[in-house]
């Protein structure tokens, strides 16, 4: 039998970082990995496909309605070929699923694909595909396998016009009208990839606001933004009903007023989360808890009940990001070789990939408020730069948010161009507890679009430059 110091289940980016860090620190490190490919949801169906159609949209949409003013005439028709969009994601999922193959190699780690399965708290059988099984021997486990797509309790997924993300990265055809259950990050970001494709996309929301747990300047934004292409947004909408009749769809959901209200369309995507995925697993076998959420329990070292396994990533607490889980992966297999890391969680940013994107750290303005926390606020629109309208990506704003008294930066807010980019300045500048003056003193080179950030600080003592 083999054994191993650290064996980590599943190979997202949670656990393949987890099993570098593991083997950087000199541990015999296995991985399992139920699928055929590593990288998990965020290489295989998540992140970067959702990112490589997003781009190839986005060139469409720039071709179609913005070349010309930028005095580039294209003769003919621009034409979609949805196929060819979706070979070309699939190049990119399949190079970077293939590095991380290389990265396994590199750190010597081994693989096993097949279902990894708890036998007891020490050993773990892994189910390969061919039926066969073999069992391991694992001091330590980390429990790395992730999320699965939530849905509501009456709705029917039939993956191929009631679908998920994962066949809406996969479609054969453009919709005519994508009905968007959830106005969240998924719903949003495959919603504006379709709608730059030419299919009508309607948001069916049951919060009071798009993007409901960034703060709430954001939502306002992106929802004007997104209402000028034509996106339709319904919020306090409650879905009660969802059914399909041939190749058609209809939603019925109650609005605001309790009316209701009926919207027909070819694809209806439901994106309203995801869930923690413990199934085959055989927790049970091993003592390990979960929680009434189906998340794994752990503590603040990310150790579950049972002290030598561990659990990271979108299986336990927290947001559901990718580099959240990285960063969860480095911390657990420095744990396990006795070091004493830290994560600062406030200081995990988010981004939404629309465009403008939307990006995020530390407290909203809701979030100061509801604590009490006394704060100024500096707000810059991204027309008035000389950058965005070289570009012309004119929509938007930075907003900063920083502590009344002592002026530490408590929160940064965008919605613009490479604001999925800028947002790394926040953090840095949090992360070493900066004011909003010792950013609003640093020079930004000219014309960027980070100016936008000085200008944001400058503006916390209403002295904004060029607004
Ligand atoms: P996962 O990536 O889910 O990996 C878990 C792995 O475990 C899977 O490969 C699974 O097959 C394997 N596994 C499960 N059970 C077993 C078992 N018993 N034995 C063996 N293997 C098992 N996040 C971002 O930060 N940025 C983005 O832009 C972004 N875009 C996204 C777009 C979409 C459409 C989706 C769906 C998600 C996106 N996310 C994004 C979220 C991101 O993908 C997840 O937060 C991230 O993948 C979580 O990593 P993980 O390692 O915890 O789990
Ligand atoms: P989400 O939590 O971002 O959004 C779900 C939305 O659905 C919310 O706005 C919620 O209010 C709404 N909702 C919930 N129940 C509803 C109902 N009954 N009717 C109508 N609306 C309802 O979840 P998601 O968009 O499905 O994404 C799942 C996870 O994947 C997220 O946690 C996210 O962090 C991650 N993800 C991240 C990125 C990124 O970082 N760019 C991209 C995609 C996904």
């Amino acid at each position: 039998m083999k054994s191993f110091d650290v064996t980590v289940i599943g190979s997202g980016p949670g656990g393949y970082v987890a099993a570098i860090r593991c083997a950087q620190l000199g541990l015999k490190t296995g991985l399992i990995e139920k699928y055929s490919t590593l990288g998990g949801t965020c290489l295989n169906v998540g992140c970067i496909p959702s990112k490589a159609l997003l781009d190839s949209s986005h060139h469409y949409e720039d071709a179609v309605k913005h070349f010309e003013t930028h005095g580039i005439e294209i003769p003919g028709e621009v034409k979609v070929n949805l196929e060819k969009m979706i070979a070309r994601k699939d190049a990119v999922v399949s190079q970077t699923t293939g590095g991380i193959d290389f990265l396994m190699k590199k750190n010597k780690i081994e693989v096993f694909h097949g279902l990894g399965s708890f036998k007891d708290s020490e050993h773990i059988t892994v189910t390969k595909e061919d039926g066969s099984i073999e069992e391991i021997a694992s001091k330590n486990t980390i429990i790395a396998t992730g999320s699965k797509p939530s849905t509501l309790p009456f709705i029917q997924i039939d993956k191929e016009r009631i679908i998920t993300s994962t066949e809406a990265l996969k479609l054969k055809e453009i919709p005519k009208h994508l009905i968007v259950i959830g106005g969240g990050v998924i719903g949003l970001e495959l919603g504006q990839v379709y709608k730059r494709l030419g299919a009508e996309v309607t948001v069916v929301e049951y919060m009071d606001r798009i993007i409901p747990t960034m703060d709430a300047s954001l939502s306002k934004e992106l929802t004007k933004v997104l209402k000028k292409s034509k996106f339709k947004i319904n919020v306090s909408h409650k879905v009660k009903a969802v059914n399909r009749n041939a190749d058609e769809i209809s939603v019925l959901a109650d609005d605001k007023k309790g009316n209701e209200v009926e919207i027909k369309g070819d694809y209806c995507l439901v994106s309203v989360g995801r869930r923690p995925f413990t199934e085959g697993l055989n927790l049970e076998a091993a003592g390990v808890k979960i929680n009434d959420r189906g998340q794994v329990d752990v503590n603040d070292h990310l150790q579950t009940n049972v002290k030598n396994i561990y659990a990271i990533g979108d299986v336990v607490r927290g947001a559901m990001l990718a580099h959240k889980a990285e960063e969860e992966g480095t911390m657990a297999a420095e744990i396990i070789a006795g070091q004493k890391p830290h994560i600062d969680y406030n200081l995990i940013p988010g981004v939404v990939y629309t465009w403008p994107e939307v990006a995020s750290v530390g407290q909203t303005e809701e979030q100061l408020k509801e604590s009490g926390i006394k704060y100024k606020m500096g707000s810059f629109p991204m027309r008035a730069l000389g950058r965005s309208r070289a570009s012309m990506d004119i929509d938007g704003l930075i907003k900063v948010l920083a502590d009344e008294k002592t002026d530490e930066i408590l929160g940064v807010h965008m919605v613009g161009a490479r604001a999925a980019d800028m947002i790394a300045e926040a953090v840095v500048a949090m992360e070493f507890r900066a004011s909003s003056e010792d950013v609003a003193r640093m020079s930004h080179a000219h014309p960027t679009f980070t100016e936008a950030i000085k200008e944001a600080c400058l503006a916390v003592e209403n002295r904004a430059l060029h607004s």
